[in-house]
């Protein structure tokens, strides 16, 4: 829950989600694989390694896990594969910039990080290109600021702020411009937002500056409530963050304010339509999040964050089983500092939870793929081009490409993102769109 909204907005919460986690102790026996993960762990390593030297393939047979099926390190490098699925960058309100945040994911041993900065993808390119040097996969991804509103209650007081992570495939969302519009449209809200706080804080008699808080978000970054807590703090107007949400900046508070953010819904919408994968992020901070899953989930949500550093929440597991909800999770890492925040890379999620989740997403990714592909088959126009390369790294676009024809830049594009039993599956499709692009020739 350490992010921009749900940042220790009062005492209570955290008190109240510690009685609520029931924290699961990690055996401390090690054992083989079953052949069911043994099975889960060579396809999730095969698509980690797309493109990669691969390190793990050979070491599924000897690689251990724990009473939870958690891969346990067997001696050095051991084979486990660690995912992170929620993380910052300085692109929103994370401390480090991305290529920072790559070095740290690959000093803890991460092999695959999604970055998940709020209503932006704009860090994704640096990610790629640092995580090409540390061997790392991204999957670029986006945590979407939305209001919740309980259906016919009419009681504004009911509503809450709710995050929802989208993940996308290497190629990124299908129908770009869509999910731009509505991103784009959320961080001018905040824009607005943060100014009105100042001006409120203004009226009593806090007198912030806005560049204030426009200094410590950065340039380009749409700030944020914490931004404006870190004002405040720097400024002695309060002697702490919490200090600062507690007073003025919690929901409904003094100097609390809303922005344009999309109803919860539309946003799992919106993630089905361009090519994701949406998981509700830390269902933990809100205050009634059977009636956010029941609603998201009829709406196409895919999975809830139900792991943490701190072990699997049982409560949020449980709640993913009678929805059939993926179980997803990760640090939700900022950068901060301080006891209290999850280090990135320090979420261990099973293998048949990545199994699962790979499982679920590939179909989805591999559609979105074809469809990035099927455009530009179409209409190999260089606005459409630009769709296929825009998460490719600087040096794999301007070698690999120019002067080839458009069949060598499909199967270029498809020996990166998919499997071979993922091209055998759809090969028919991106056989009809080799073909097409066969007299094409790339300048
Ligand atoms: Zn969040
Ligand atoms: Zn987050």
């Amino acid at each position: 829950m350490v992010d921009n909204d749900n940042h220790n907005s009062n005492g209570n919460k955290s008190s109240n989600h510690k009685k609520k986690k029931t924290k699961t102790k990690r055996g401390g026996s090690k054992r083989k694989m079953s052949a069911e993960q043994c099975v889960a762990f060579k396809a999730v390593a095969e698509w980690v390694c797309l493109n990669q030297r691969p390190p793990y393939l050979s070491t599924a047979a000897s690689c251990l896990v724990d009473d939870f099926g958690v891969q346990k390190s067997s001696g050095r490098g051991g084979g486990r594969i660690v995912f992170d699925l929620h993380c910052h960058s300085n692109h929103s309100d994370g401390f480090l910039s991305p290529s920072k945040l790559l070095e740290r994911a690959h000093g803890n041993g991460v092999k695959v990080l999604a970055l998940t900065d709020h209503d932006t993808l704009s860090g994704i390119p640096e990610a790629i290109e640092a995580a090409g040097r540390f061997g790392i996969k991204i999957i670029p991804g986006v945590e979407i600021s939305t209001i919740f509103s309980p259906r016919c209650s009419g009681n504004h007081e009911l509503e809450e702020p709710v995050h929802i992570l989208a993940y996308y495939s290497s190629c990124g969302p299908s129908r770009v411009e869509e999910l731009d519009k509505v991103l784009s449209n959320i961080r001018d809200g905040r824009f607005l937002r943060a100014k009105e706080m100042v001006l409120k804080l203004n009226h009593l008699k806090l007198p912030l500056k806005w560049e204030h808080v426009a200094r410590i978000a950065g340039k380009g970054v749409a700030p944020g409530r914490l931004h404006v807590a870190r004002a405040m703090v720097e400024a002695g107007y309060v002697e702490n963050l919490k200090q600062a949400f507690s007073r003025y900046l919690h929901d409904g508070g003094p100097a609390y304010s809303t922005g344009n953010e999309p109803r919860s819904e539309e946003a799992v919408q919106l993630i089905h339509d361009t090519g994701g994968i949406s998981v509700l992020a830390h269902p933990w901070a809100l205050k009634d999040p059977v009636a956010v899953v029941r609603t998201l989930k009829s709406a196409g949500l895919h999975g809830i964050e139900v792991f943490r550093s701190d072990g699997r929440l049982s409560v949020y597991s449980d709640l993913a089983d009678s929805y059939g909800l993926l179980k997803l999770g990760g640090s939700d890492f900022h950068g901060r500092g301080g006891k209290s925040e999850s280090e990135v890379g320090s979420v261990n999620l099973p293998v048949m939870v990545l199994h699962d989740f790979l499982k679920a997403a590939r179909p989805i990714w591999c559609d979105a793929i074809a469809g990035i592909l099927q455009m530009y088959a179409d209409d190999p126009s260089e606005t459409n081009l630009a769709r296929i390369t825009r998460f490719w790294r600087m040096r794999q676009s301007k070698d690999s490409i120019i002067g080839t024809g458009g069949k060598d830049m499909i199967d270029h594009c498809l020996s990166l993102w998919l499997t071979a039993e993922e091209r055998q599956q759809s090969a028919a499709g991106f056989e009809a769109i080799r073909g097409k692009l066969s007299s094409v020739s790339i300048t």
